[in-house]
């Protein structure tokens, strides 16, 4: 039995025809305005977008530049302030009772990179560095040690370590003195 199709107006064939090339035309015309505009694409991972140094990403905890020293004095504030509790800190305790750096790990697959411990700590040698690419097939190797965290600190970052103790140890000075005289006075 014959089927009766409905007659194709005009309008319509025409919008069929150039639709299609109206898009082609809008493609084209993108591609050729972006031809001649500096490239934005980089071949990641031989080339890396600058990152801000505010960026937070890897844990590293800084060292003495020159002596490789410890500045780490296992306090456990960073560990306490923690969220996520993703810090496991077993000091090493000498003979003098001086704390040294024992066990220090940290568990980047729970890290929240707040930036809580790097606030806390007193010392100011536990960072977030901007090393966002530190991917790891396994749970494990997101699992970082003492030597997968020690980086040596860069002269910029020791001498702001080294003032912002001054400061600390001044405002620490002030307050205990203003204590004794307001003792004093009463
Ligand atoms: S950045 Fe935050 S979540 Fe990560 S270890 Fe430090 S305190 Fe814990
Ligand atoms: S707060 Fe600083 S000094 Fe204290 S244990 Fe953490 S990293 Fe070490």
């Amino acid at each position: 039995m014959a089927t009766h199709k409905p007659k194709e107006s005009i309008a319509r064939k025409i919008s069929r025809i150039f639709l299609p090339l109206w898009g082609i035309r809008a493609g084209l015309y993108i591609t050729a305005r972006h031809l001649f505009r500096k490239k934005i694409t980089v071949q990641y991972p031989e080339q890396k977008i600058p990152i801000d140094s505010t960026y937070r990403a890897k844990l590293s905890l800084l060292f003495e530049p020159g002596t490789g020293a410890d500045i780490c004095i296992s306090c456990l504030q960073c560990k306490n302030i923690c969220p996520v509790e993703c810090i496991t800190i077993i000091p090493k305790v000498d003979e003098n009772k001086k704390r040294h750096v024992g066990t220090f790990d940290v568990d980047l697959s729970k890290c929240l990179f707040c930036g809580m411990c790097e606030e806390v700590c007193p010392e100011f040698c536990i960072v977030l560095d901007p090393i966002f690419d530190y991917s790891s097939y396994s749970r494990d190797g997101l699992y970082l040690t003492v030597s997968g965290l020690r980086r040596e600190a860069n002269n910029a970052e020791w001498e702001s370590m080294i003032s912002c103790k001054e400061v600390k140890k001044r405002e620490s000075e002030a307050k205990k003195k203003a204590k004794e005289e307001g003792e004093q006075k009463q």
